[in-house]
């Protein structure tokens, strides 16, 4: 037994760290600090064959309503080092305070990240973007931790991203730390306002969600067909497509991953009927059993 092995909490509710506020309890639930205690997890994980799961801030995930049967690893190495035009920040640092702590400072390329209610690694994890940006355009090195314990520094260009795609979603491990470059600019601040402005008054901010359920397709905005559909408000259980953006499933009180789901899957097959449009998940779901399949 690892001495991590005795931090880990039984039954901790993942309802608690998801922004949907969804999810049943996890086996086993640990919090990281640095990159040291994440590498002994992970080994411990390793040899004791105990299936885990990288959780940032929890604001793009669906958890089962039976919970997670494994280890839950809450991400929260949060150092955060300015030397511009160079930023080195632990994985578990606010994406949102970091684009917004930069902009204020001068500097230009994480203005979209303002607002965005991820941690850094998440956001790398699945290229999160807006208003025309993405990480993968800031992003100079990332420093990952494999399944194995091993450490190792991926470049930019080592790195494949696509629209909400990085590869490291084809690995096992976990994203520990990364460095990014920005320009200076006398307009970040003033941009960087701006977004915040524009998203909470297009976006359900206050509302349990964990943001866009759809990926947008090549024909253009996926909140777009399913308003355009005549889907807004429509409901399952608790979970209800947002009235302010229909991309958007909000919790309403005591939505379950059943409702979130069964919505979901209306929405894509009303959207289809009427426009002949596939829509496609952007939110990840999050099996009871690691590896099962959550298709509807
Ligand atoms: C109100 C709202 C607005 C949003 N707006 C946007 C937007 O404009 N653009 C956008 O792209 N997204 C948006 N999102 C979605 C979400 O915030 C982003 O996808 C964010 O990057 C997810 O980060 P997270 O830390 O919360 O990830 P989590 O939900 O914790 O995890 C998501 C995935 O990343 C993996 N992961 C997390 N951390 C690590 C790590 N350190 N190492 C390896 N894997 C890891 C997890 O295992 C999981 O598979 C929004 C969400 C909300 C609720």
């Amino acid at each position: 037994m690892s001495v991590f092995s005795s931090r880990f909490e039984k039954g901790k509710l993942l309802k608690e760290v998801s922004t949907l506020g969804i999810g049943g309890p996890a086996r086993f639930f640990v919090e990281v600090h640095t990159a040291q205690e994440l590498q002994e997890v992970l080994l411990h994980c390793h040899t004791t064959r105990l299936p885990f799961f990288i959780l940032g801030k929890g604001s793009n995930s669906l958890f089962d309503d039976r919970g997670f049967d494994g280890l839950v690893i809450a991400n929260k190495i949060a150092f955060c080092d300015l030397s511009f035009p160079l930023i080195r920040v632990g994985a578990g640092y606010s994406f949102s305070l970091l684009g917004t702590q930069t902009a204020r400072a001068g500097w230009s390329g994480l203005e979209f990240a303002s607002g965005i209610p991820g941690s850094v690694g998440g956001a790398i994890y699945m290229n999160a973007g807006a208003n025309g940006k993405e990480v993968c355009s800031v992003i100079k090195e990332v420093t990952y931790i494999t399944a194995q314990g091993e450490v190792v520094c991926f470049k930019n260009e080592e790195i494949s991203f696509s629209y909400r795609f990085s590869s490291f979603q084809q690995k096992t491990g976990a994203i520990a730390s990364a460095l990014f470059e920005l320009t200076p600019s006398q307009i970040a601040r003033q941009k960087q306002l701006e977004i915040i402005d524009y998203r909470t008054k297009t976006q359900p901010y206050s509302d349990k969600s964990a943001g866009c359920i759809f990926r947008n397709p090549p024909e253009g905005s996926a909140g777009t067909l399913i308003e355009k559909s005549g889907l807004k408000g429509q409901k399952r259980g608790g979970a209800e497509v947002s009235c302010v953006h229909a991309n958007f499933i909000v919790n309403r009180g005591g939505a379950t991953a059943q409702d979130v789901l069964a919505l979901a899957s209306f929405v894509s097959h009303v959207v289809k009927e009427k426009t002949g449009v596939e829509l496609t998940r952007e939110v990840r779901c999050i099996p009871f059993q690691p590896g099962d399949d959550v298709s509807s």
